[in-house]
């Protein structure tokens, strides 16, 4: 039988393929044992989580689309009611204060009673239901880990041209899956601006996130239509559905072909205003594409998943080896390479995990902070990235800048490095221009301030709409708030544009929101003269840009900063565009 479930397309592509569905190792629990008078906050430990694990499920239950096939609001009932069950809410407090051990370790010991119980018994509907007291009891147990999703072994080549289905990715997984060469994936979790989900989209991999309870509809070996654009998974499609999913799939690669056309073609408004327009990388895969789109330069080349799926640090010759690398590859095109941004959705395996995770990742000690914190982290990167500066044209950016200071340490830093590389007759680039990222909102009000002591600054409206709407960007139960065009936003953008503009320094976005088509005459009206967009984006952006006229869209600029919500804002895109 036929059915649909809908999610976020959030890299498109259709695909049609065959489920592989990736099942993580259990989060791997200790005990420890926690002090008498330290029980009872124990205990409110576990039921916090309890209450948590409850309004996530009812979040996701009021999320379900209308179309889902069967009745998942019945199984997402049946979740609800085991975390109101004494089995879940009263042993494992039992267990806490009985054995004074902590909440995890109560909630394994009951959970493995209970699985043993369903074990025993003959009917597979209600053997069926052990999953169900796995799946409740890992939402608790992920929710005492803040969320951090487990590391788990990936299998090998069998993954090839496979559709892997998972309840959630970390960018770290995204990497190692195109390596595996899958062809497209489904994550149950996660929004659109997850870095899982930017990977997705660089390496061309058609994904869908936020797909609720797909696991429990889908199987292994279901024949699956991705539809990435539109965010649909269809199961078992029909004889008529594959063949308007094939004519879909020639249709777009007709509009590739066209769009292929301006590769050589510059960007520039009809008024004759040229605009820049980057690239954003990652990885050594994203090379081809950029060369194949032809993009005059890299915008921001994101370091961090050099320290990924591996044991130790990348050390300063090997990082050196990896940017002269890139140069190389992209024969003298210039590179912005922002230092290391660890921390928040970006774990790292062996490399750099020793501290515990804060409560709050995405505010705590990420990027900038992470780096002057451990100078021994951050000095052999300096080092080497203004050793890379010798060999072509590279451009330092520094990621979540929020005050003068630290951008005053990163430049101690660099004088430092300098001083020692000019002592010692190694070479660099003395003119290297140093430009930090606007994504706090406390940078943007300051970028008037900040962009004094920067050669240029970038806009990460990743970070910045997170951390203006005060939502988790990968936490799909807020993503209904992650809104670009919300009045918020734009004015911290034009604010930061603005001090571009009257310093005579270049003010750049390489936030996912310039590689969006839809947003592109906006960003134009406010006046933005530099993108940098993931490859896969670049041509239809420089399509629409060759087609815009600057100066019609800048005399819109007072009535989009005017509107009092993002629905106003869109109203006049949908004119517009
Ligand atoms: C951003 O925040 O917009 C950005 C480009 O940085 P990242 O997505 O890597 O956090
Ligand atoms: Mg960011």
């Amino acid at each position: 039988m036929t059915f649909t479930i809908h999610g976020v397309g959030v890299s498109r592509g259709v695909v049609v393929g065959r489920v592989h569905i990736l099942e993580r190792n259990q989060l791997e629990v200790q005990e420890y044992a926690i002090a008498k008078e330290k029980v009872n906050a124990e205990i409110l430990r576990l039921q916090n989580a309890i209450t948590a694990a409850r309004l996530q499920l009812r979040t996701i239950r009021e999320h379900v689309p209308k179309s889902t096939a069967a009745d998942i609001a019945a199984f997402i009932d049946t979740h609800l009611l085991m975390l109101e069950d004494s089995s879940l809410t009263q042993e494992p407090v039992r267990l806490i204060a009985e054995l004074r051990c902590n909440a995890e370790w109560a909630l394994k010991l009951q959970r493995d009673a209970l699985v043993a119980v369903f074990d025993e018994m003959e009917d597979p509907y209600l053997r069926t239901r052990r999953d169900d007291v796995d799946h409740v009891v890992n939402r608790i147990q992920r929710i005492l880990a803040n969320q951090i999703p487990a590391k788990h072994e990936i299998p090998d080549s069998r993954l090839r041209d496979l559709v892997v289905l998972a309840d959630d990715l970390t960018p770290a997984d995204t990497v190692l899956m195109q390596h595996h060469g899958i062809a497209a994936f489904i994550t149950e979790y996660g929004g659109p601006t997850s870095h899982t989900a930017i990977l997705a989209r660089s390496l061309g991999i058609p994904a869908i996130v936020g797909a609720h309870q797909a696991r429990r509809y889908i199987r292994d070996d279901d024949i699956v239509i991705v539809d990435g654009r539109n965010g649909v998974v269809i199961v078992e499609p029909d004889d008529n559905i594959l063949s308007y999913y094939r004519d879909k799939q020639a249709a777009d690669n007709r509009y590739y072909a066209e769009l292929a056309k301006l590769k050589e073609a510059p960007a520039i408004t009809i008024d004759g205003v040229e605009i820049s327009l980057l690239a954003n990388i990652e990885l050594p895969a994203d090379f081809e594409a950029v060369r194949r789109v032809g993009a005059m330069g890299i915008g921001l080349y994101r370091t961090e998943f050099l320290y990924m799926n591996r044991q130790h640090l990348p050390d300063e010759d090997e990082q050196f080896e990896r940017y002269s690398d890139v140069l190389r590859a992209l024969n003298g095109i210039p590179v912005t390479i922002r230092t290391l941004d660890l921390g928040g959705d970006k774990t790292v395996d062996g490399g750099y995990q020793a501290r515990p995770v804060a409560a709050n990742p995405a505010l705590g000690l990420r990027a900038v902070r992470l780096c002057l914190k451990d100078p021994s982290l951050f000095r052999p990167q300096l080092r080497a990235i203004l050793r890379a500066s010798a060999l072509g044209p590279v451009r330092l950016m520094i990621p979540m800048l929020s005050s003068l200071h630290e951008i005053q340490q990163v430049m101690m830093l660099l004088e430092e490095v300098r001083s020692e590389f000019r002592a010692r007759g190694i070479k660099f680039d003395e003119g290297m221009q140093v430009g930090g990222m606007i994504e706090v909102p406390a940078a943007a009000v300051c970028a008037d301030l900040f962009v004094r002591h920067m050669d240029f600054l970038s806009i990460g409206t990743n970070d910045l709409i997170q951390y203006t709407m005060a939502i988790d960007r990968v936490n799909d139960e807020v993503n209904y708030l992650y809104d670009p065009l919300h009045p918020g936003v734009l004015r911290l953008i034009r604010h930061t544009i603005e001090a571009g503009e009257k310093s005579g320094k270049m003010v750049a976005m390489c936030g996912e929101m310039a590689g969006d088509p839809r947003y592109v005459r906006l960003l134009l009206a406010l006046g933005l003269k530099e993108f940098s967009v993931h490859p896969a984006a670049l041509l239809e952006i420089k399509r629409i840009i060759n087609d815009s006229h600057a100066g019609e869209l800048a005399r819109m600029q007072s009535t989009i900063l005017a509107c009092a919500s993002g629905h106003e804002v869109a109203a006049i895109l949908d004119r517009i565009n």
